[in-house]
């Protein structure tokens, strides 16, 4: 069954996470993608061939949109790659995402190398369904 893989990246991170995607194309076009917009759009110029669902930009709500399918049980991964050297005029949902990832042990990479682990973990490659913790 596939996954619904949550992806965002701030501003000076999106070329980061672009990158990624193009590295692990084969194996995250198995699973949903759900986006922040900005990201979403960096993401689909990158490889045009995902398929990617779009939710609003993360200052306009996009972060807490990802929020909630979280507490809905409706993501199983998430890729959020940060800019910890910017103050970001939506921290408080950021925090909000970060805390709703850590009460429902979403499996998580906040960075290339921890992504790149995720993605070598297996994880992302068999067809497990993901049991979700309840907290
Ligand atoms: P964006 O949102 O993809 O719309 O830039 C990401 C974020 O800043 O949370």
């Amino acid at each position: 069954m596939p996954l619904t893989i949550g992806m965002v990246a701030h501003d000076r991170k999106k070329t980061a996470l672009a990158r990624w995607a193009e590295d692990h194309a084969l194996v995250i076009g198995r699973h949903r993608i759900v986006a922040t917009a900005t990201t979403g759009s960096v993401l689909q110029a990158a490889r045009p061939d995902l398929a990617i669902t779009l939710v609003k930009s993360g200052p306009l709500g996009g972060d807490q949109q990802i929020g909630a399918m979280i507490a809905q049980g409706e993501l199983d991964v998430l890729i959020f790659f940060p800019d910890p050297l910017e103050a970001q005029p939506h921290d408080v949902d950021v925090k909000a995402l970060l805390r709703l990832v850590l009460v429902y042990d979403i499996p998580a990479a906040f960075s290339p190398s921890t992504a790149d682990a995720l993605a070598a973990s297996g994880l992302l490659d068999a067809d497990l369904e993901l049991i979700h913790a309840t907290p």
